[in-house]
């Protein structure tokens, strides 16, 4: 790994950890719930654009293969179709 390629991971690393912390005052707080001038809501959105923006520069970084990832990205919404609710009519 050069030291671009571990700059990139370690950032991302930082920011799915963020993502997690967002998430977590969504659940503990609420989503509408505001911190410091914004709502959890808002936080979540930030912080995911941010992980975003990292798994973007994977890819631009060739860090991993655009084809594979939109591959792994399908099979994962596969899985849910069958072990999660999420894409039932009615999910509450
Ligand atoms: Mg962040």
């Amino acid at each position: 790994m050069n030291r671009i390629e571990k700059e990139v991971l370690l950032i991302t690393q930082e920011e799915c950890a963020e993502v997690v912390q967002a998430i977590s005052k969504c659940f503990r707080f609420g989503l509408d719930d505001s911190y410091q001038g914004k709502t959890n809501r808002e936080s979540l959105v930030l912080e995911l654009g941010d992980l975003q923006c990292m798994i973007d520069l994977i890819k631009e970084s060739k860090l991993v293969s655009t084809n594979e990832l939109n591959e792994a990205v399908r099979s994962k919404r596969e899985r849910l179709q069958k072990w999660s609710n999420i894409f039932r009519q009615n999910a509450a």
